[in-house]
């Protein structure tokens, strides 16, 4: 399988990136040219809503450039391929951020990194994730290192738009634009790649709004489609204010819990980590000096655990838009399939005791719970609010 088959529906993308790689190349032999990084662009922007794939395409494209088959650059099988996909090629640097922004500190050292050859790759590949997470001053530091780049560096950062972008650093970039790609083609991927039930997959995918990560962690994972379930159950339970509070405090238990459950191996392992490098067994007391560094990470994986409780809460929102958005499908008997075929029972309920203009108010409602989440609103006082908002009420 070539690298690029995980890149789903994004043929004009695809095309894109691989005659860049084609371009950074020279002869039959698959040595580099002296004037290939000319012909090469030094800073991409790869941007697209969530769950298009950004990430899964810079991988894909990073694999392609440092690719040692001299016949089918992102073979996927050698060795340059499978390291960078595993983030383990010494020559790409996987950036991203569990905080909402980038320190500045996060930032220079990448800047110094940025400015050596690669040490065995084609490439030095700087890949950063949620380029978007930056404020103007840290971005200003990225700016100079995207500017006057060493001949064999490449940057490829990925944001939901380019608008979300400063114009300073977007404008040296060269753009490409992923779309949502067609469930079906999502459905296919999982039928072929994880072998799952091709009805299962569509499904899922439809349900996931096409992102593939979580279209497969749904068609897989019957805990996960439990608690879409309890979730997309929430807005008919609703009868009233106090309901409405109740249902605010579960959500956020229930995303507490999840996120837990998907950073806490983790960060046991880190620490068993640290502590080994340290040379303190788990068991015994360390000294004074040393605590710092624990603490120090105590720290960051208590931020971690508070970003991942927000992007699953931001998930719940984003699931029950799609639950709203079918119910003003029914409503106006527009020609179009729900994206949630699986609870069409409840899109129905909704449909019928209320007017298309509250469902519009209702979907305003959750806007809002998402733009306050981002904006650092405590979470359980945005969501409460919302959860007011979606109860019946008198037209
Ligand atoms: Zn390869």
């Amino acid at each position: 399988m070539s690298v690029w088959d995980e890149v789903v529906g994004q043929e004009r993308v695809v095309a894109t990136l691989r005659a860049a790689v084609e371009a950074s190349r020279a002869g039959a032999d698959g040595a580099p040219a002296a004037d290939a990084g000319r012909a090469m662009t030094h800073a991409w922007l790869i941007t697209g809503p969530p769950g298009s794939g950004r990430s899964v395409a810079a991988r894909a494209f990073a694999a392609a450039l440092q690719c040692t088959d001299p016949d089918e650059p992102g073979c996927g099988h050698c060795q340059a391929c499978t390291t960078t996909l595993a983030g383990t090629h010494a020559d790409v640097a996987l950036v991203g951020t569990e905080k909402v922004v980038f320190s500045i500190d996060e930032i220079r050292p990448l800047v110094s990194q940025a400015q050596r050859s690669p040490s065995q790759g084609r490439w030095r590949v700087m890949l950063m994730e949620d380029a978007d997470r930056m404020v103007e001053r840290t971005s200003n530091v990225l700016l100079k290192a995207i500017e006057e780049p060493p001949p064999r560096t490449v940057w490829l950062l990925c944001a939901p738009s380019p608008e979300d972008v400063l114009t300073t650093i977007r404008s040296r970039c060269r753009a490409v634009h992923l779309r949502v790609p067609d469930p079906r083609a999502v459905a296919d991927l999982l039928v072929r790649r994880d072998g799952l039930d091709p009805q299962v997959a569509l499904t899922a995918a439809r349900a996931a709004q096409s992102h593939v990560g979580l279209a497969r962690r749904l068609a897989r994972d019957p805990q996960a489609r439990e608690r879409r379930r309890r979730l997309l159950g929430v807005p008919t339970a609703i009868r009233g204010v106090g309901d409405a509070v109740l249902a605010a405090a579960q959500l956020i238990d229930i995303s507490a819990a999840d996120a837990k459950a998907a950073t806490e191996e983790r960060d046991a392992e880190e620490k068993a980590a640290l502590l080994r490098t340290l040379g303190a067994d788990a068991g015994t007391k360390l000294p004074p000096a040393l605590r710092g560094q624990v603490r120090q990470l105590e720290e960051d994986q208590k931020r971690r655990a508070t970003r991942a409780q927000r992007d699953v809460l931001d998930q719940a929102m984003v699931e029950l838009l799609s639950l709203y958005r079918d119910v003003l499908v029914l409503q106006l008997g527009a020609d179009v399939e729900l994206v949630n075929a699986d609870a069409a029972d409840q899109v129905r309920r909704l449909a019928e005791g209320t007017t298309p203009e509250q469902t519009v108010r209702r979907m305003d409602a959750v806007g809002v719970a998402r733009e306050r989440l981002a904006g650092n609103v405590a979470p359980l006082l945005a969501v409460e609010a919302m959860m007011v908002a979606l109860r019946p009420q008198a037209s």
